[in-house]
């Protein structure tokens, strides 16, 4: 008997439960469908990681059936053309997915064939986490403590996969055209990326090898090499959360000197979850206000200073250097993430929706629930999200976190040559100081679009129309 593997979000072999199960029961027939017509289509750099997870994974395999358009169409065109008698799949939790997958399952079922769906992307099910009352988690530290007391699923081995069999249909990977071309900006993202099952393991032992010593607060500086960049992995699903946690335990518990270190990236292995969490309990969260009362914010719009944002033309070397690595590698460091982000929303005043869009075409790691959550984090109206009256000030946190400027210099090149004392704010350097960097503001490199003092007041100012309408539901 036969049974369709259809894979999502899970473009691996291990720890993967309908793959596993499949294995059991005799013949498997992976697929993996394409579909661009959703409400929201992968973006440009996602669409680049998709080709090369794919490629992989068929490699994998030893084979895997492409099929493009309606995902219930395609199902029961294989499903026609094998005779097979079981599909199974791996969950995803973005609501379009979800009322997909139960229509799917619902007709299927009618149709006579065995349908079942496992968890392969959670350590545990959103439902499964539940406040004492029972309902859903709002503030993440009792959702960590929650997450950290309940037993984790070991994970499962790879099956032997002598049994997979692919018909010859549907498409070539190269029919699809995932890779940009003219002008190829991906172009070196492979000597950055191996997108891939094998390399998000070899990712994931490097980190836990030389990254995660001191993580907890080397974290924080995207100068240094202490963070994972595991996200893309996680997000296509080559390698699955528990696994993540089982080789982080296992290195924490072999070295304790590792432990508080462990504790923390597992803490962050947890905001994911927390993201996905809220997700599907609020599934508006990637379109609307998490907190009503934002709704009441005086967003601007101005077309020229998102596109300086985006082009990191902001003339605040932080934020550029952070802009210009995203587009340059479809990822940035999670510090600088939050304040490129953090000065759309409060010095530029334009809404977060704009930024999220951005990210969702750029990022590698695109992912639904998680960019959704960090943006609304970041603009205050989330979830235990980020106080609306905390604004980073740019040059303070640059100096803070790339201390000696060598994170600007690598992305912002023509400010290599500027003091080290200036370089988050080459605005306040002295004639001679911008001469001897061969730097000129407003040509070479821009003038800072924004006063951080004003922009301050600005959102500050705009926060009141929140307090106000908060006040107003409340009444
Ligand atoms: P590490 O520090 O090594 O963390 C390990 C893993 O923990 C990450 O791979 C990720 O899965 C998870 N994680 C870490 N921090 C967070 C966080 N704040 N929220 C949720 N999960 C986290 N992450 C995405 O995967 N996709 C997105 O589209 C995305 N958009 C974001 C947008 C904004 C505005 C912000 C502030 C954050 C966003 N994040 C997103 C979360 C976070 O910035 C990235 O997950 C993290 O930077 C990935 O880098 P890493 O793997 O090196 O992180």
């Amino acid at each position: 008997m036969t049974t369709i593997v259809w894979f999502r979000h899970d473009l691996r072999t291990a720890d993967n439960p309908a793959l596993w199960q499949a294995a059991r029961q005799g013949q498997i027939l992976p697929v993996y469908i394409f579909d661009d017509t959703t409400p929201r289509p992968l973006g440009g750099a996602s669409r680049w990681w998709l080709h090369h997870s794919l490629a992989a994974l068929d490699e994998s395999l030893g084979g895997l059936v492409l099929l493009r358009g309606d995902a219930l169409d395609c199902l029961r065109t294989v499903i026609e053309d094998s005779g097979a008698e079981r599909v199974y799949w791996n969950r995803c939790y973005e609501p379009e997915a979800i009322s997909r997958d139960t229509i799917i399952k619902f007709e299927l079922r009618a149709q006579g064939l065995e349908v079942a769906s496992f968890n392969a992307s959670l350590l545990h099910e959103p439902w499964e986490v539940q406040t004492l009352s029972g309902g859903p988690y709002k503030v993440y530290s009792p959702y960590w403590r929650a997450v950290r007391r309940l037993p984790k699923p070991k994970p499962l081995d790879g099956p032997k996969l002598e049994n997979v069999s692919v018909p010859a249909m549907g498409d070539r990977l190269s029919d699809w055209d995932l890779l940009p071309r003219n002008p190829d900006w991906a172009d070196g993202w492979d000597k950055v990326w191996t997108p891939s099952e094998a390399g998000a393991a070899a990712r994931l032992d490097g980190f836990l090898s030389n990254g995660l010593e001191g993580y907890g607060t080397l974290r924080d500086r995207p100068d240094l090499e202490n963070v994972s960049r595991l996200s893309p992995h996680l997000r296509f699903g080559e390698i699955s959360p528990r696994q993540v946690w089982a080789r982080t335990r296992f290195v924490a518990d072999s070295d304790p000197r590792h432990q508080k270190d462990a504790e923390k990236f597992l803490s962050e292995i947890t905001w994911r979850e927390f993201s996905y969490h809220l997700l599907f309990h609020y599934p508006t969260l990637a379109t609307e206000n998490w907190r009503p009362a934002f709704d009441a914010y005086p967003w601007r719009e101005s077309a020229r200073e998102l596109a300086a944002w985006q082009r990191g033309e902001t003339g605040f070397p932080i934020v550029d250097a952070g802009m210009r690595e995203l587009w340059h590698t479809g990822y940035m460091h999670n510090r600088v993430l939050m304040l490129t982000a953090s000065f759309l929303v409060k010095h530029l005043r334009l809404h977060w929706r704009h930024g999220e869009a951005w990210f969702w075409d750029t990022l590698v790691d695109a992912d639904m629930a998680n960019n959704a959550a960090g943006w609304q984090w970041v603009a205050g109206s989330g979830a235990d999200s980020s106080p609306y009256f905390r604004i980073f000030n740019p040059v303070a946190q640059g100096r803070k976190f790339d201390p000696d400027g060598s994170y600007v210099r690598r992305w912002c090149p023509e400010l290599v040559d500027l003091d080290s004392s200036v370089i988050h704010a080459p605005f306040e350097a002295s004639e001679s100081q911008l001469d001897k960097a061969g730097v000129r503001l407003g040509q070479t490199y821009p003038r800072p679009i924004v006063n951080h003092a004003e922009a301050r007041h600005k959102a500050l100012s705009g926060y009141e129309n929140v307090k106000l309408a908060k006040q107003n539901t409340a009444t």
